[in-house]
């Protein structure tokens, strides 16, 4: 594949005026590049100080350069490095001098898409790279990490080898019914097909938890107007994003804010209270905040301390997650009983530290790493749940010949999750290694 491609070029580290800049370069060309650039190519894998010259002889910087021969390389390509001076003139220069000598700039994403069809990761570790670079909190990036390095890839191919091996003796039931197979080969599969099923189920039924790592925990805070909703949330984010506002009413829409809490990202959704009205934009603030609270992971259901009989009917609230009570303007009900609810005041930071605590415990809860490694996208969850549907039908299936066209789709719908089974290589595959009946 490598010798049709183009090759390309990227600058690797962030834009801006950096003290370094990388250049990475990928392709056949790589090679000969450098010995454009630099004069003369460094040792395979050996950072070297090189003048980088123009086309016309001109210095454009002094920059290390590696020369990196593939395949062992991020593309599985010959690539090559330039770190040069960050700055955007020196950038721009070296760009023109490698396109001048026969370079391309580099598509988003395309590194890692050669990557990907140089057989050097499969599409979940490919994923995985690009939530990595994106992660914001310590459990984005142990989830990702550990993505990358193969997890969820070994987990599924598993699967798919193991079904493999199922439809190979579906095969076998088709095409030979009445040789003497092992008379336990119809039981032996109707096992295999329960117990593979039983551990794509368990897999989907994971409670969200590598979703919502990825994603962020979806937090709502509800409650009727002019309880502090507005007010809670800044001093959560340390920052003016809400208007805060004593008529009561004035926040008509969600407003929406990230945070990182306990390694985790947590998006805050302050919504419009929650009470009966006839303003008609104000009704759809309400409607908004109603469906908000109904897809939230948490909800913060509050009310005002020093209007108990305020207090909102936790059991009557759409939610779909965990539900943590706050009583808020606890400074202006000292001493009054707030039941099992969380006290704090927005205006002075009292109790903060306790709700970001049953904060933190109620996301450690929804995310709890624990078992194999968890789905991480709805893309995985759809192509897993119609395999799954397919396995189910297989083993309802009397006839042999549906039950194997039911196999197939099952494995096909697996190996689109990885991206390494097209239906060519699984029927290579089976045959390859389960000649039965030659
Ligand atoms: P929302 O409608 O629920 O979003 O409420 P706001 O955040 O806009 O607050 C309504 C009013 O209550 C504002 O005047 C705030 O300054 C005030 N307020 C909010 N939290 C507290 C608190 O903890 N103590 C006191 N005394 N006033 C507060």
């Amino acid at each position: 594949m490598a010798e049709h491609e183009d090759t390309i070029f990227a600058l690797a580290s962030g834009g801006g005026r950096t003290a370094v800049a990388v250049l990475r370069i990928s392709g056949e060309k790589s090679g000969a590049l450098l010995d454009a650039l630099c004069g003369r190519r460094p040792p395979p894998r050996r950072a070297s100080l090189r003048r980088v010259r123009d086309a016309s002889g001109e210095t454009l910087d002094q920059a290390l350069a590696l020369w990196l021969p593939g395949p062992g390389t991020y593309t599985g390509e010959d690539s090559a490095e330039l770190h040069l001076h960050g700055g955007p003139a020196v950038i721009e220069a070296v760009a023109e001098a490698l396109i001048a000598a026969g370079a391309r700039p580099a598509e988003a994403g395309e590194f890692t898409r050669r990557a990907f069809f140089n057989g050097r990761m499969d599409l979940t570790a490919a994923e995985a790279v690009a939530d990595l670079v994106e992660a914001e909190s310590a459990e984005q990036r142990r989830q990702a990490l550990r993505q990358m390095e193969g997890a969820l890839g070994a987990l599924y191919e598993d699967w798919s080898q193991r079904l493999m091996r199922v439809l190979a003796q579906q095969e076998a039931l088709i095409d030979f019914p009445d040789e003497d197979l092992p008379a336990d080969v119809a039981r032996r599969l109707a096992t295999e097909m329960a117990t593979l099923a039983a551990e794509i189920a368990a897999h989907l039924n994971d409670n969200r938890r590598g979703e919502r790592t990825r994603e962020g925990l979806r937090i709502a805070i509800i409650g009727p107007p002019n309880v502090g909703k507005s007010s809670l949330i800044n001093r959560l984010l340390a920052r003016d994003v809400a208007i805060v506002s004593d008529l009561p009413g004035t926040t008509r829409d969600a407003l929406e804010a990230r945070l990182v809490l306990g390694g985790m990202v947590m998006t805050v959704i302050d919504t419009a209270g929650l009470r009966e009205t006839e303003d008609r934009i104000e009704a759809e603030g309400v409607r908004r905040a109603r469906a908000r609270a109904a897809e939230a992971d948490i909800v913060l259901a509050m009310h005002d301390a020093s209007q108990p009989e305020a207090v909102l009917d936790a059991a009557a609230m759409p939610h779909a997650g965990e539900v943590i009570l706050v009583a808020n303007k606890l400074d202006l009900a000292s001493g009054r009983d707030i039941g099992d609810a969380i006290g704090v005041s927005a205006l002075t930071g009292q109790g903060l530290e306790r709700l970001s605590d049953a904060l933190i415990a109620a996301g450690r809860r929804l995310t709890a790493r624990t078992g194999p490694p968890p789905l991480t996208r709805p893309r995985h969850r759809a192509a897993l749940e119609a395999a799954l549907a397919a396995l189910t039908r297989a083993m309802a299936e009397p006839s042999e010949e549906l039950r194997g066209e039911e196999l197939r789709i099952a494995l096909r719908m697996i190996g689109r999750v990885t991206g390494r089974w097209g239906v060519e290589e699984i029927l290579g595959e089976i045959f390859s290694r389960f000649c039965i009946g030659k």
